[in-house]
């Protein structure tokens, strides 16, 4: 392909992206297809010729295209959004084309500064205190990895790091029942192990308990152990459930443990000033995750990560082997020793582009409004005789189940309410997930996509309600 091939193609595809964002809402927004259905029409080897650009786009909108779910549509309500945004897909491809390796400063100067602006922008959008300095990772998997190692390594004085274990650590790891399972993983990756992961009991928000917290932390110092880090959650998976932060970072502070704020998704909500309520006690946290690539319009990925300590952050990550030495070294930050991967991608300019084409009014107008349906929907549903409301809703997020009164047994109730979402993802008409509180499926809401609307929530209540009559009815 040459320059005006790239070109012609470029037009053609801009115009195919307006389209797909006009049309995807019609789009079923969950592929009809089987496992193995794509794989089957792939060849099975690599071209020994190169391939015209249009049998590519062809076999893109035959193969592929069928074969996606549509994440953007405003008809999905499942898991939490990955949004986008129009000023965030031209971002992608500004940085796709610059093709920019961001692992130093010298690698690309602005992608650094701009990287540093950005984050400082963040902070002050959702309030975190002065003290904290942001960095853009992966995803909240990673975040929170780095800081369980800053945590492990703060707890040893660095000696993992240097040594390695010797097996007499005894680390401890807190989290509620309810955390998300990247804290596990992470646990399993830096060493500390799944057997020292203390999952604490949560009250009947499915929040953390904090006193329950305290009792274990006791226990195990008790025991010999050496409790290493809390990591509390500000919107869990299964129910956006908040844990109680001051109370956990009081608790952190008395026995010195590192907190982590996991706020992969609720993260977002912390642009209104009306709901900071939640994240009262953040001096107390050493470090803070928030998704920006889940509800704040910027694609998939964009991970922000904050920490009280960048010294610490650092001294955990860094590395100088000669070939990465340049002349700048004592006077800029080289991201490379902020995280993990070496190599990494300039995901800032996304943030930038969102973050002003939006404006501050503009995030928190399109926040609310989702908020504001979700809180709506939730009374309806309340004040339906055959579904209950099964977990508070402190923002989109709301967790259910079909009930009806002459139906009382709870086995025959979980598979009921499976048979109803899985009629609903059949449908291709929405896209709902479920989870499981207190042993009770629940089928969850989330009213987070970009361009939803009243109407898409309406319909969306629509489908359930008449599946719902389907099912009992026959
Ligand atoms: N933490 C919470 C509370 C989440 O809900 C999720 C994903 O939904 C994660 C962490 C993991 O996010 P990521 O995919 O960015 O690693």
């Amino acid at each position: 392909m040459d320059n005006e091939e790239f070109r012609k193609h470029a037009h053609q595809l801009v115009d195919w992206m307006a389209d797909y964002f006009e049309e995807v809402e019609d789009y079923p927004v969950k592929p009809d297809v089987h496992p193995g259905d794509i794989l089957e029409q792939l060849a099975e080897t690599a071209p020994e010729q190169g391939e015209a650009f249009d049998a590519l786009f062809e076999d893109f909108k035959k193969i592929i295209l069928p074969g996606m779910t549509h994440w953007q549509s405003p008809n999905f309500m499942g898991y939490f959004p990955a949004n986008n945004s129009y000023p965030s897909v031209l971002a992608e491809m500004l940085t796709a084309t610059l093709g920019a390796q961001c692992m130093s400063w010298l690698t690309s100067p602005a992608a650094t500064e701009l990287e540093e602006r950005a984050m400082t922008w963040m902070r002050k959008l959702i309030a975190l205190p002065d003290s904290f300095t942001g960095v853009i990772q992966s995803t909240a998997s990673t975040s929170t990895l780095c800081a369980l190692l800053m945590a492990r390594e703060r707890a040893t004085g660095f000696a993992i790091n240097n040594k390695g274990f010797t097996g007499d650590e005894n680390l401890t790891v807190y989290c509620s029942s309810e955390t998300h399972s990247s804290i596990e993983k992470d646990i399993k990756i830096a060493g500390i192990g799944r057997d020292n992961l203390r999952l604490i009991a949560v009250d009947e928000h499915y929040a953390l308990k904090a006193g329950a917290l305290e009792t274990a932390l006791r226990n195990d110092l008790q025991a010999g152990y050496q409790p290493a880090a809390v990591v509390a959650t500000l919107g869990t998976t299964g129910s956006t459930a908040m844990d109680p932060l001051k109370e956990i970072g009081d608790i952190c502070s008395k026995y010195d443990v590192s907190l982590h704020v996991d706020a992969a998704y609720a993260g977002t909500a912390l642009l209104l000033p009306e709901m900071r309520w939640m994240s009262e006690g953040m001096v107390h946290a050493d470090s803070f995750v928030f998704n920006p690539h889940k509800w704040m319009f910027t694609n998939f990925d964009c991970s922000a990560f904050f920490v009280q300590d960048e010294n610490l952050l650092v001294r955990t990550f860094e590395i100088m082997p000669e070939y990465l030495k340049t002349p700048e070294d004592q006077r800029v930050k080289n991201y490379r020793d902020w995280g993990i991967p070496l190599g990494r991608r300039f995901r800032a300019l996304k943030l930038w582009f969102v973050l002003r084409s939006f404006g501050r009014e503009g995030l928190q107008q399109k926040v609310r409004h989702h908020i504001s349906l979700a809180q709506d929907l939730k009374k309806r549903i309340s004040n339906h005789r055959d579904f209950k409301i099964l977990a508070p809703v402190p923002l989109n997020t709301i967790c259910f189940r079909f009930q009806p009164p002459h139906i009382s047994d709870e086995q025959k109730l979980n598979e009921l309410n499976k048979q109803l979402l899985d009629q609903i993802q059949e449908s291709g008409k929405l896209f709902l997930t479920h989870t499981k509180l207190d042993g009770k499926y629940t089928i969850r809401m989330v009213i987070g996509s970009t361009n939803v609307q009243e109407r898409h929530v309406e319909k969306a209540w629509g489908l359930l309600q008449q599946a719902a009559m389907k099912l009992i009815n026959g």
